[in-house]
């Protein structure tokens, strides 16, 4: 029987435009089904807005470190709808790029909700479209907890687009984006309170990078209220929201973020009626080859839930389309090597295993570490220590994990992610020559193992 298309895809995000436009280029008939505005959430409320917020918060401060080096400043001023005209600005370029190049590549981007209702079939409205193939890309969203008041807390989703910049701000969560946001509004000069269960910060990463990042916030201004959770939430006459914490402390705010996880996008898109299995976390089971249950059925991106993050949807949804469409030679990601940036202030970024995982999984681990105040903020009052760590292993002694809290953390890693790709190990390492003077070179400089 003839489809409509050979490819339907569910969702024009990071994944799924990406799908699309590598399909097509391979010759494939494709659709691109998409509720909201194209580029998904990186483009619509994550990476991308998140960054530009995030630079705002960088220069205030920045103005608390430019007198040591002989800056006058006037009482510095911020104007937060400067800030989100230009944000808005910025995501309508994007918008109107991604539909420039899926018009280029000669995909049909159709706007609206879409629902699988068979293996080769998906409903938009009153249209049903019949495909070979079908993938799914919706996406996640985010997960709030059940706190009683939950409807006066926001989510990342929200704040985004808050109508003025609160005084004071509780921020709630240990993972990135409650690092980016408590960062943010603490930059941005909100008076910010991190409340997180447990005290380890980024649990999911090398246990010293959530302790130095801790120190820094908190050294930077963010108030920390670790080991706590919020069991209500009360807003007053005034707008003021009072929570009450586990340990009878009331905290007063003007803006409760919760950021608690985001859970896979599977609900009301038929999935379970056609056989396609989800897991215990309601993401969408995938083998290898990101095939469901159901051959024709397909799935990438932050709704399988391996690694929620732009490169990784990235690189799962262009080995799909070659799989599916070339001559099936990509194959799916090195989940074990995917490097990746908290851009908090400081920043954190890590590339490769953990500490405990190198020492889970490798004979001879060795851990090599520095910290030390850099000369781009040792004038500064308040001047804040980068963190280094090398994980090192193995009969060759490979170098297996890379990790760094400090400005710029984010761009730095990069380039060790590709000595790691090549195996290089920590002889190698020694043997690179360092760019002086600059934080990175301490990287090919330290000798002596610590532990
Ligand atoms: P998405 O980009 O979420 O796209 C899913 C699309 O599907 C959406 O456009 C949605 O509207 C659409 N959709 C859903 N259901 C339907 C339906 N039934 N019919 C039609 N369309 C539908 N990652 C990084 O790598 N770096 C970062 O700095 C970073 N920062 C982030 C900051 C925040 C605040 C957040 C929330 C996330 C951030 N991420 C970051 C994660 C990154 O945004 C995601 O991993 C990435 O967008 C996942 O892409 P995706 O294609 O799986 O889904
Ligand atoms: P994370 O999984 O990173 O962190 C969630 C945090 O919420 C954890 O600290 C967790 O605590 C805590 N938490 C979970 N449930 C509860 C609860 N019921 N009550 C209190 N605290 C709770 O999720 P995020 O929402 O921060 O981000 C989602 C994903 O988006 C990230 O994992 C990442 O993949 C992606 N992302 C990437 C960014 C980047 O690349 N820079 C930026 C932003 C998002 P505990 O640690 O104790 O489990």
């Amino acid at each position: 029987m003839p489809y409509d298309f050979d490819l339907v895809v569910i969702g024009a995000g990071s994944g799924g435009v990406r799908a699309s436009r590598v399909a097509a280029s391979l010759g494939a008939r494709v659709a691109v089904v998409e509720a909201a505005r194209p580029g998904g959430t990186c483009v619509n409320m994550g990476c991308i807005p998140k960054k530009l917020f995030s630079h705002a918060a960088r220069f205030g401060l920045g103005l608390e470190e430019a007198p040591g080096f002989g800056w006058s400043l006037e009482p510095a001023g911020f104007d937060w709808p400067t800030l989100i005209a230009g944000k808005n600005r910025e995501i309508q370029r994007l918008n109107g790029i991604y539909e420039q190049l899926l018009a280029q590549a000669g995909v049909q981007l159709i706007a609206g909700r879409a629902r699988i209702t068979g293996p080769h079939s998906v409903a938009v409205g009153e249209t049903t479209l019949s495909a070979r193939h079908i993938l799914v890309a919706t996406g996640g969203q985010p997960q709030m907890p059940a706190v009683q008041g939950l409807q006066w807390a926001i989510s990342s989703d929200q704040a985004f687009d808050l109508p003025a910049l609160p005084r004071r701000v509780v921020v709630v969560g240990g993972g990135y984006i409650a690092m980016e946001f408590a960062s943010i509004f603490n930059g941005l000069g909100a008076r910010t309170t991190l409340v997180h269960r447990s005290a380890q910060l980024l649990r999911h990463f090398d246990d010293e990078l959530g302790q130095a990042l801790a120190a820094r916030m908190q050294d930077s201004g963010v108030h920390m209220q670790l080991g706590r959770e919020i069991r209500a939430i009360a807003r007053q006459a005034d707008g003021t929201l009072h929570l009450q914490l586990d340990d009878d402390q009331t905290l007063h705010t003007d803006c409760l973020l919760f950021a608690t996880g985001r859970t896979p996008n599977t609900q009301g898109l038929g999935l379970q009626e056609v056989g396609v299995e989800l897991d215990g976390s309601g993401a969408i089971v995938v083998d290898q080859g990101f095939t469901t249950r159901i051959p024709s059925i397909h799935a990438v991106g932050d709704v399988v839930g391996r690694m929620a993050l732009t490169p990784v949807a990235l690189a799962e949804a262009t080995a799909l389309a070659h799989q599916l469409f070339g001559a099936g030679d990509k194959t799916a990601p090195d989940y074990a090597l995917v490097p990746t940036a908290v851009f908090s202030h400081p920043n954190v970024a890590t590339v490769g295993l953990s500490e405990a995982q190198a020492r889970a999984h490798h004979e001879q681990v060795q851990v090599f570490k520095s910290s030390f105040r850099p000369l781009t903020n040792r004038l500064a009052e308040k001047a804040q220590p980068v963190f280094l760590k090398l994980v090192v292993g193995g009969p060759e002694q490979r170098v297996l994990g890379v990790h760094m809290v400090g400005d710029e953390a984010g761009e730095l890693i990069q380039g060790f992610a590709v000595a790691l790709q090549c195996r290089a190990t920590k002889a190698q390492f020694d043997a690179t020559l360092g760019i002086h003077p600059s934080v990175a070179e301490e990287f090919v400089t330290m000798r002596t193992p610590v532990g």
